[in-house]
């Protein structure tokens, strides 16, 4: 029996299998699938191999899981299975300090590299605003960004090479030097369903000489995004650019006391790290460009606890807005920066036909938007309502040359959505390179492709 292949694998503490630990799993931050068979926490690539090999001879799926953060469904086992939590691999095993650069296991959460790197003046760029539970496993199979990923560049651009188990259960290693095919960016944004990472070489980053953070405040949403896209315009990319109307900049405050203002109709705030000299050639620009748009004040933070305050407000936003609503939903698009203010007033029409309360925080800079849309649960009226919302956001991103997903990825929610912005041709091409790795889809299915785009008309 499958349960006892796996204790007699990988140990009695490293497999769980009664009911009541079984039911957390069927959870990420978006949705409920179902209880996998079994939850295995593994120490090594070789206990993954393992487990692998036995879940192909009992026909069972499997699911990785690192903090289970994600907003799409990815880490949800759909059809049961067996999934694999990395909460138990989470250590740095090799630390090069002169090459910047360190081989981490899976389950490392974020912050915590960051944290330990800081002696040697490093850190790990790529900080979604869930660092401080979210794993690089879990990022490396979103593609995770975050607000200082305008200037740094996402998950992808921080991963050098990666140890990965493959749906046979063999350990294979991608290059580190980047010759020939590049299947280290293939794997990353995967979504666990072309292997599983069972370690990864990431690129670290010498902290900054200097960093200022500015909160510029503005009378509107429409002003505030016109200003983004003049800066973007004017070749002016600053480390973080970051959006925040009156709703979202209320509850944070309230929660927070960050130091936002509180009576503008949006506010932007903006980090640059870099050299001194730079950075008074960055402020000059920045603060001519948000006059010329409005801005009714502009601040800058005068100290580390200033900066961290206002950070902390930014990055615990999902968390204030539990004092607004029963439930939100949050939705991720992105769109060309040059067309915000036409895809935030496009949100703002949306919640209004149902009448709905819509906050926006965003990464203004990266046009990655964020609309969280209040609601209570308990209505069905709402719940049609606010899918309804979703489903208009989504597609006037599309209409405005966007895309479904900025960072959280497509996971289970948004597969349907994917033939707003692939053909059927496209999507048979991925489909082909899921062949390669995972044949009979046996990790994570149900995820990415929508319903139907595997069947074999379509791959014809
Ligand atoms: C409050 C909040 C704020 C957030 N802010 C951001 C943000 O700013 N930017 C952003 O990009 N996201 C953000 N997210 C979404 C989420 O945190 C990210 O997608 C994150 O990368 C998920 O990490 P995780 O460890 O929780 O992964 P999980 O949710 O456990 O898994 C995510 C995906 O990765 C796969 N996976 C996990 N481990 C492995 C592995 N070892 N090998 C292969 N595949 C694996 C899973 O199967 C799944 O498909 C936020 C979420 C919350 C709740």
């Amino acid at each position: 029996m499958l349960v006892s292949r796996l204790l007699d694998a990988v140990g009695a503490d490293a497999v769980k299998f009664a009911p009541e630990d079984l039911s957390v799993y069927a959870f990420d931050g978006y949705t409920q699938g179902r209880a996998p068979s079994a939850v295995v926490l593994p120490r090594s690539a070789a206990d993954v191999s393992a487990v692998v090999k036995i879940a192909r001879e009992f026909g069972e799926p499997i699911v990785p899981r690192g903090a289970g953060t994600g907003l799409c469904g990815g880490a949800v086992p759909i059809e049961g299975g067996i999934v694999i939590s990395f909460a138990r691999m989470n250590r740095i095993l090799e630390l090069d300090v002169r090459g910047r650069r360190a081989r981490v296991q899976p389950g490392l959460v974020n912050l915590d590299l960051s944290t330990r790197v800081a002696a040697h003046d490093l850190f790990f760029a790529p900080d979604p605003s869930s660092q401080k539970v979210s794993t690089i496993g879990g990022n490396i199979g979103t593609n995770a960004g975050g607000p200082h990923c305008l200037q740094y560049g996402t998950t992808v651009n921080h991963v050098l090479g990666l140890e990965i188990v493959d749906s046979f259960g063999e350990v294979f290693t991608t290059t580190l030097d980047g010759a020939g095919y590049d299947l280290t960016a293939a794997l990353v944004g995967s979504e666990g369903t072309l292997g599983i990472v069972t370690s990864a070489w990431v690129r670290l980053q010498r902290l900054p000489e200097s960093v200022r953070v500015w909160v510029a405040a503005f009378p509107s949403i429409d002003a505030a995004s016109e200003a983004v896209s003049a800066i973007v315009a004017a070749g002016i990319i600053p480390t973080a650019l970051e959006m925040m109307d009156r709703v979202i900049a209320q509850a944070v405050e309230a929660a927070f006391h960050a130091g936002y203002p509180t009576d503008a109709g949006a506010i932007l705030l903006i980090e640059n790290a870099g050299f001194e000299d730079d950075m008074r050639a960055c402020e000059e620009g920045l603060y001519r460009i948000v006059h010329a748009n409005g801005a009714l004040s502009w601040h800058t933070a005068r100290s580390q606890s200033e900066r961290d305050a206002l950070w902390a407000g930014r990055k615990g936003a999902a968390g204030a807005v539990g004092r607004l609503a029963q439930n939100y939903y949050l939705q991720d698009v992105c769109v060309p920066r040059s067309k915000l203010p036409q895809a935030l007033r496009a949100v703002e029409a949306a919640a209004r036909e149902h009448r709905l309360i819509v906050g926006n925080v965003f990464h203004a800079g990266d046009g990655n938007l964020h609309p969280m849309i209040l609601y209570d649960k308990r209505d069905p009226l709402q719940v049609a309502g606010v899918i309804e919302t979703g489903n208009a956001i989504l597609s006037s991103a599309v209409a405005l040359g966007g895309t479904v997903s900025g960072e959280h990825g497509i996971g289970y929610e948004k597969r349907e959505a994917m033939t707003q912005i692939y053909s059927t041709g496209d999507l048979a091409t991925m489909a082909r390179v899921r062949d390669v790795f995972d044949p009979t889809l046996m990790f994570n299915p149900e995820k990415i492709f929508p319903s139907g785009a595997r069947c074999p008309e379509v791959r014809a």
